[in-house]
């Protein structure tokens, strides 16, 4: 249990694995926190899609750990059940005869999904989801939240940190301070379309999964070879950025269309049950730039923290929002 400590009452806006490891550390250093999420579950872009008998990760497909402390909090995602190693054969396809392969290391996934350690880490704390927070109102020393889904939250906060893409946060900060919603705004995200497909039957590749490097896609993956999944035979397929841009006002059934194309000459086989989403927002242009980690202005007591702050990627977005709440809880 957290030592109940009287000291700041923070509001983590975004249940995304940032903003939940940022809650995690400042739970355990005892602060009062209250954690915010538009969406049905926790996870933003580490999510699964359920579909009648069969699911699909349709944003993050693995991840690494570098950091001995990311390595560690993995440790113990594995001894909860929640993540795991996925022994994947990954190729490289560029359209030559020869099959290139991606080096191994290890790869891991949640298990038995995707968004399980992003659940497992929001089990552990007061989150409030479905609550779309709109504007930021400075109450004296304070915060308080507005909401599409409840107007003004009764909550007051001496804290509040922004745990999501950079766009988003630009436009909370817009109105209460104008510094760092320009920061947020000079981070551009490109968007990715996402295709999930059911297969009557496997598919006759020597791969799980595939980088690909010529047409519309850039990665397609056996998400039914992932440890844990024990449904159909299911595929995932990720648009590269130029021609999510492109297609971004496309119709899901067009996208559809011409992504099972693309698929067909990689093996794949033609479908009629699929499920498609947008990501508008799925990761940022890698940069030269030095990552600042995290945003934190004590003296306003607003807070940002995020993958595009920290190298992007699932093990960035984690230390981010771990370094940020470390920060905090040394004021
Ligand atoms: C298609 C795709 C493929 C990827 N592949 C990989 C991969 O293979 N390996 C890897 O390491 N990384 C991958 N990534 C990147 C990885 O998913 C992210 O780096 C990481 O999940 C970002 O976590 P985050 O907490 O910073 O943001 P997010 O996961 O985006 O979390 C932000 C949260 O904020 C919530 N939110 C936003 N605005 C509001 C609001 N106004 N009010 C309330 N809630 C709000 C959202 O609902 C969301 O839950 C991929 C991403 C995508 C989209």
């Amino acid at each position: 249990m957290p030592i109940k400590r009287k000291g700041p009452r923070i509001a983590v806006v975004g249940a995304g694995i940032a903003g939940l490891s940022c809650a995690t550390v400042l739970r355990r250093s005892g602060f009062e926190v209250n954690v915010f999420d538009k969406s049905r579950g926790p996870a933003g872009r580490m999510s699964t899609r359920r579909q009648g008998d069969w699911q699909c990760d349709h944003g993050a497909q693995y991840f690494t750990a570098r950091d001995p402390l990311f390595q560690a909090e993995v440790a113990r995602w594995q001894n909860a059940g929640v993540a795991a190693i996925w022994p994947a054969r990954i190729a490289v396809l560029d359209g030559s005869a020869q099959t290139a392969w991606a080096s191994e290391q290890d790869r891991f996934v949640g298990t038995p999904s995707m968004n399980s350690p992003a659940k497992f880490l929001a089990d552990a704390q007061s989150v409030t989801l479905g609550c779309t927070v709109t504007a930021l109102h400075q109450d004296g020393r304070q915060w308080r939240l507005a909401s599409a889904e409840q107007d003004m939250l009764v909550d007051r906060f001496d804290v509040v940190v922004l745990a999501m893409p950079a766009p988003q946060a630009a436009d909370l900060l817009r109105e209460v301070a104008t510094g760092l919603a320009a920061l947020a705004r000079e981070t551009e995200m490109r968007p990715c379309w996402a295709l999930m497909v059911r297969l009557p039957a496997r598919v006759p590749v020597p791969f799980d999964a595939a980088f690909i490097n010529q047409g519309p896609l850039r990665w397609i993956a056996r998400d039914s070879s992932k440890p844990g999944r024990n449904g159909p035979e299911i595929w995932l397929l990720h648009a590269n950025a130029d021609w999510s841009e492109l297609y971004i006002d496309a119709s899901a059934e067009r996208v559809a269309d011409c992504l099972l194309e693309a698929f067909a000459l990689h093996g794949g086989q033609k479908s009629t049950e699929w499920t498609a989403h947008r990501w508008r927002f799925a990761d940022t242009e890698p940069s030269e730039e030095p990552a600042p980690g995290y945003i934190w202005d004590e003296a306003s007591g607003l807070a940002v923290c995020g993958d595009w702050l920290n190298g992007g990627r699932v093990e960035g977005a984690w230390q981010s929002g771990r370094m940020l709440g470390e920060r905090i809880a040394t004021c």
